[in-house]
């Protein structure tokens, strides 16, 4: 797969440099929330929720939407034949969830396992130990 180096291991997430955060992030937050206060024109009401929306289509734009997610969970839970990726035991039809393999390439087909929540917290730790 892609998302895994020659090793087997994943790849680590890409991640903003010092120097990026002072030089591209910075600068682009400080115009965001400009930009906020601008089109908000003293309304603290239509700024809170113009950043309530730009926040939630950050992370649908980072995540996908819910609806995608659902799909997706459907999708992995017939290819799984309803075993976890982990455990290999049954899981449930809800409360369920997604293990991005590469967190970079996002939520696909190919890029997730559908798993139990107390088996994905268990192997996110133990991530951080290796
Ligand atoms: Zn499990």
């Amino acid at each position: 797969m892609a998302s895994l180096s020659v090793d087997g291991k994943h790849m680590p997430k890409p991640k903003l440099t010092t120097e990026q955060r002072e030089q591209l992030f910075a600068p682009l937050f400080d115009r965001v929330k400009a930009e906020l206060a601008r089109i908000a024109g003293g309304d603290v009401r239509v700024h809170w929720a113009l950043r309530r929306k730009l926040a939630k289509e950050l992370t649908y734009l980072e995540r996908g939407t819910p609806a995608h997610r659902k799909r997706l969970k459907e999708g992995k839970y017939v290819e799984q034949v309803a075993l976890c990726a982990i455990c290999g035991r049954v899981l449930p039809y809800k409360n369920t969830e997604l293990d991005r393999i590469d967190a970079f390439l996002g939520y696909t087909l190919a890029n997730t396992r559908l798993v139990h929540h107390t088996c994905h917290i268990a192997d996110q730790k133990r991530k951080k130990y290796t």
